[in-house]
C-alpha cells in the first residue's frame, strides 16, 4: 500500500473525506487510517509538525503497514523570487539546514550516512499528475481564494527542498539560506526527516509541498490563510491523478 503522510489536518481531511472502507489504528497520539482512496490502498496520517515529529510518525507508518511508497505533502516557504504562493515543488534533494554537527563532521552532513542530501524517488509520474491537476485547476480550488492569493498560473516545479524545526519569516535568514544552500527552492519543516528515516528502511518516497508563503515577514499570516483555504485541495488534485 502507499503511505500517505501530511502536515495540515486540513489536507487530511480533504483526503478523508474520499477515502473507502476505513480503518483507523491510534498509536503514539496519531491516528492511521487506512482505506481505498481513488482505487488505491493507502494509509492516510497527520504527522504534525516539526523534524522529530514527522520522524516518529515515518517510523510507525513503515513499521506497521506493508508500504512500498511514501508520499508526503504540506505547505512550503518560497525562498527564490521565481516562486509565487500557489506553485508547487516536487522534492529532489532534501537537506536539514539546521543541521550543523561540526567539527565532527561538514555542515549539513547527516551523522554516520555520510550525505548532506537524501534523493527523493525518480519524479516523472508525480510531475505529470501534478501538471495534469494545474491544467484542471479551478475544478478543486475555487476562484475567488486563488484571486485572493493572486494566484494566477500556478506551475510545479522539481527541485531541492530544505528542512529544519524553525518556521522561516526573515529576509536575513533567507539570505543564509541561499548562500548556504543555494539550490533550495523553498523550506519546511518535515521533509528532510521523513527522507532521513525512508533511506534508512530503504522505502522510495516523495514530497510535495505547497508554496504557502515566502518566508518573509509576512510568512506568519499567509501562512494560516492558505493553509486553511486553499491547499487542502492540491494533495487530492494532485493525488487523484497519480493515485488512479
Ligand atoms: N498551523 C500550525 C503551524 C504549522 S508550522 C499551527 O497553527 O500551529 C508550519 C508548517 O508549514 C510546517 O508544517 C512547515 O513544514 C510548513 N511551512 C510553511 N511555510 C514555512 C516557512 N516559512 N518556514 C518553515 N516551515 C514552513
Amino acid at each position: 500500500m502507499i503511505g500517505i503522510i501530511s502536515a495540515m489536518q486540513e489536507e487530511i481531511q480533504a483526503l478523508l473525506d474520499n477515502l473507502h472502507n476505513i480503518t483507523i489504528t491510534e498509536k503514539g497520539k496519531r491516528k492511521y487510517y487506512s482505506g481505498i482512496l481513488f482505487n488505491k490502498e493507502v494509509v492516510l496520517v497527520f504527522s504534525r509538525w516539526g523534524k522529530v515529529a514527522s520522524a516518529a510518525t515515518t517510523t510507525q507508518l513503515i513499521n506497521d503497514f506493508d508500504l512500498k511508497e511514501i508520499i508526503f505533502t504540506g505547505v512550503a516557504g518560497a525562498i527564490q523570487p521565481h516562486l509565487n504562493i500557489g506553485d508547487v515543488v516536487i522534492g529532489k534533494n532534501l537537506y536539514q539546514h539546521d543541521l550543523n554537527a561540526q567539527p565532527f563532521y561538514d555542515k549539513f552532513e547527516i551523522p554516520i550516512l555520510k550525505k548532506k542530501y537524501l534523493k527523493a524517488k525518480e519524479h516523472s509520474q508525480l510531475l505529470s499528475s501534478t501538471t495534469f491537476f494545474l491544467n484542471e485547476y479551478f475544478e478543486f480550488i475555487d476562484k475567488s481564494e486563488a484571486q485572493e492569493f493572486n494566484i494566477t498560473h500556478p506551475k510545479v516545479i522539481h527541485g531541492d527542498i530544505a528542512s529544519g524545526d524553525q518556521f522561516i519569516s526573515s529576509k536575513e535568514k533567507i539570505a543564509y539560506l541561499n548562500s548556504e544552500l543555494p539550490s533550495t527552492l523553498c523550506v519546511e519543516m518535515e521533509g528532510a526527516a521523513v527522507a532521513q528515516v525512508c533511506y534508512e528502511y530503504n522505502v522510495p518516497f516523495s514530497i510535495i509541498r505547497i508554496i504557502s508563503d515566502k518566508a518573509n515577514d509576512n510568512a506568519e499570516i499567509d501562512f494560516s490563510r492558505f493553509a486553511n483555504t486553499v491547499a487542502s485541495n492540491y494533495a487530492l488534485g494532485i493525488l487523484k491523478n497519480y493515485l488512479v
